[in-house]
């Protein structure tokens, strides 16, 4: 038996060459140019196939007769038993133009020439997309019954189907799979589509909270997905089996999960929280289609769609996936099927491969731009109080660098002490002592930097005093309160207001401001402090919506407790105490913000923190009064020793440790 197939070295391609060429005959691949030869070559290899029974044919399904010579024509005539006709275009970003020529134009090709050499049967490729947006059970034999055509995906596909069925002179048989995934034994996929999609989020929220986190979600139609090694072991079996032409098989998970199950498969896969309550969307059912497409014109929720797309990495139409309206009944493949021990798998049973090969191999943030050199190569990177703590720490981790730094703080010797370092390391920087707290020096200071390294980009708001008093201790103490908005808010926004406008002239300028925990823990003690630093946090929130479309990046880290000067006074860990990050881990926050640019960067503690205090206030109150007791540890300006922690303060304590990153 011998085989034609286009599309071989595709996702499903590749599968289904494995199993043909366990078969006796010959097999005929069409090749379009170098490429698709030395992409067949490494494929060969790759599954050590025997070269031999393979041969490439030149020619491409966007030209007639496939664009294949008179010669090869003339061979392969009452040659080919089996023509397997994959290439396709599956893409949801693909273009309206290029999918009508891949699959309407190219199934036409395609087919015609299989008629012209005689093929035995002609095996189409066709997917579940046939049935657009059909609400309820889609059989094997339906197909003009589909509804909700719009998208160009869906309706090349059906049409390219309506042609095959209608139009063919020789036998064929048409497979629709499902959503077709990664290999279920190990996870191997070529590309990112259907749930993938999904990845990127719950990514996100396994690095924002802890797994145990019960999450509000929704809850959606199902999601039919299958692994392309059921979908090519299934289409071998039933293309060698007589008597089947002229039909069509769904090659579907017969009994496939809701959207949100997959996700929480997916979640549990990827060790993130999962969604404990789901809320249906099929409540919204009820409101007319038009209603939707409507409200999807409105600019606003256009751009908000656009920016969770652009967030997530994910095309606009991929979030239709979550609410598929549509179930496939498989009876003819189950018919097909019940002569071998071929069935579809449980996506519970393999989802933790798909997820390990997806986070290792096709998570687009690997393709990003990563290196600390690549952000910061040449570029002016100005770090307020660099002479302690974090500032110094995180200057010494550029100074590896070519970025240009500039250092500030109070402490002449100390930056003196700071640049050294940074240049036994081989970096350079320039030192600038000032008070930011006053405004003529920090506008001097400013002025000086710009005419010594032009525009600043990358703004570092570290410099910053904290003061732990209670707020019943402070009655007479309003200077408290001035002292930490003269540093944390004011200090920074002297910074950020300075130079903006060279910034923005640019369209360029990352500014990174060192917030703190206590903003979204409400941490008892540091009223003055978590004030001031919650103003810098509300300005920069304001400033992003202002200026994010003009090129500015704005990032706040909630940074949690650090091992540094600042604290020394407050809190030791060894007391029994909260657990604090090392200055390198807190540097490295910094990095990372510099690097990925995100709004926000802060530790499980701190979001779990902002989520207890926002859903249920009393709780969080609660909490906070038991972890950080007042009486624990001394009060700025008592001489008191610290005492002991109690019982339930080391509890509450040692669940926090497990949490704090
Ligand atoms: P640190 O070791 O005390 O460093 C503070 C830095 O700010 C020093 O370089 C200090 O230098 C500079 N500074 C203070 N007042 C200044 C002023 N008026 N003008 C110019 N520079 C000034 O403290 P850190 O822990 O590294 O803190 C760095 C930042 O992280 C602060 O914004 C802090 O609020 C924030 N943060 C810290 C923690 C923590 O647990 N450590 C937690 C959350 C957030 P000079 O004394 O030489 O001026």
């Amino acid at each position: 038996m011998n085989y034609f197939i286009t599309g071989a070295t595709g996702f499903i391609g590749s599968q289904l060459l494995q199993r043909l060429a366990k078969r006796p005959g010959e097999i005929y691949i069409l090749t379009y140019d170098k490429i698709s030869e030395d992409r067949l070559e490494a494929l060969l290899e790759k599954h050590h196939l025997p070269k031999n029974k393979f041969h490439c044919i030149k020619g491409s399904i966007t030209e007639p007769n496939l664009g294949i010579s008179a010669e090869d024509t003339k061979n392969l005539t009452g040659k080919i038993d089996q023509f397997f006709h994959l290439a396709a275009i599956y893409d949801l970003t693909a273009s309206e133009e290029d999918m009508m020529r891949a699959n309407i134009e190219g199934t036409e090709h395609t087919l015609r020439f299989a008629e012209r050499i005689n093929a035995g049967c002609f095996h189409y490729f066709s997917s579940i997309a046939v049935a657009g947006q059909y609400r309820g059970w889609f059989r094997e034999d339906m197909l003009n019954e589909a509804t909700g055509l719009e998208h160009a995906y869906f309706s090349t596909k059906h049409n390219a189907e309506k042609l095959v069925q209608e139009t063919a002179t020789i036998p064929w048989r048409a497979y629709r799979p499902g959503i077709v995934i990664g290999d279920s034994k190990t996870g191997e996929a070529d590309r990112v589509d259907g749930p993938y999609y999904f990845f990127k989020i719950i990514q996100k929220l396994r690095r924002a909270l802890p797994e145990w986190a019960p999450l509000l979600g929704l809850e959606g139609g199902r999601l039919n997905l299958v692994p392309v090694d059921y979908v090519a072991d299934a289409i071998d079996h039933i293309s060698h089996k007589p008597e089947l032409d002229n039909q069509c098989f769904h090659i579907v998970d017969p009994d496939p999960y809701r959207s949100g199950e997959v996700i929480n498969l997916f979640a549990e896969a990827g060790h993130a929280p999962r969604m404990a309550m789901r809320l249906d969307m099929r409540v919204f059912r009820m409101i007319p289609s038009h209603f939707w497409s409507q409200l999807g014109q409105v600019p606003a929720l256009k751009r908000f769609i656009d920016a969770i797309s652009k967030e997530m990495d994910m095309p606009q139409d991929a979030l239709g996936y979550f609410n598929y309206p549509t179930q496939f009944d498989c009876s003819n493949t189950l018919n097909a099927l019940s002569d071998s021990n071929i069935c579809c798998p449980r996506l519970a049973d393999y989802a933790d491969k798909i997820w390990d090969f997806w986070e290792r191999n096709l998570d687009p943030e690997l393709h990003v731009e990563k290196t600390l050199q690549g952000c910061v190569n040449d570029k002016v990177v100005v770090i307020t109080g660099a002479s302690s703590g974090i500032g110094y720490t995180t200057a010494l981790k550029l100074a590896k660098t070519k970025a240009r730094l500039v250092l500030i703080a109070r402490d002449l010797d100390r930056l003196q002490q700071t640049r050294n370092e940074i240049e036994r390391l081989g970096g350079h920087a320039s030192i600038y002592q000032c008070d930011l707290s006053q405004d003529e020096p920090s506008q001097a200071v400013i002025k000086q930097i710009k005419h010594d390294h032009g525009k600043v980009d990358i703004l570092i708001n570290n410099a910053g005093r904290s003061i732990r008093r209670s707020v019943e201790k402070a009655t007479d103490r309003l200077h408290d309160y001035e002292r930490t908005m003269q540093i944390n808010y004011f200090g920074s926004l002297r910074m950020i207001l300075g130079n903006l406008p060279e910034m923005i002239e640019a369209g360029e300028g990352h500014i990174i401001n060192i917030s703190s925990i206590a903003v979204l823990t409400n941490q008892p003690l540091f009223s003055a402090y978590a004030a001031s630093k919650s103003a810098l946090d509300t300005f920069t929130r304001t400033a992003s919506t202002e200026l994010g479309g003009q090129g500015i990046d704005f990032t706040t880290i909630n940074m949690p407790l650090v091992e540094t000067r600042m604290i020394s006074d407050h809190y030791r860990e060894a007391e029994g105490g909260i657990p604090l990050l090392t200055p390198e881990e807190a540097a490295d926050l910094i990095i990372k913000a510099i690097i990925e640019k995100p709004k926000r960067i802060a530790t499980k503690l701190g979001l779990l923190g902002a989520f207890i205090h926002g859903v249920y206030p009393k709780l969080g109150e609660l909490l906070m009064a038991t972890g950080y007791n007042p009486e624990h540890g001394k009060h700025d300006g008592d001489n008191a020793e610290p005492k002991q922690p109690s019982a339930d303060v080391v509890a509450i304590n040692s669940i926090m440790r497990e949490i704090h990153m």
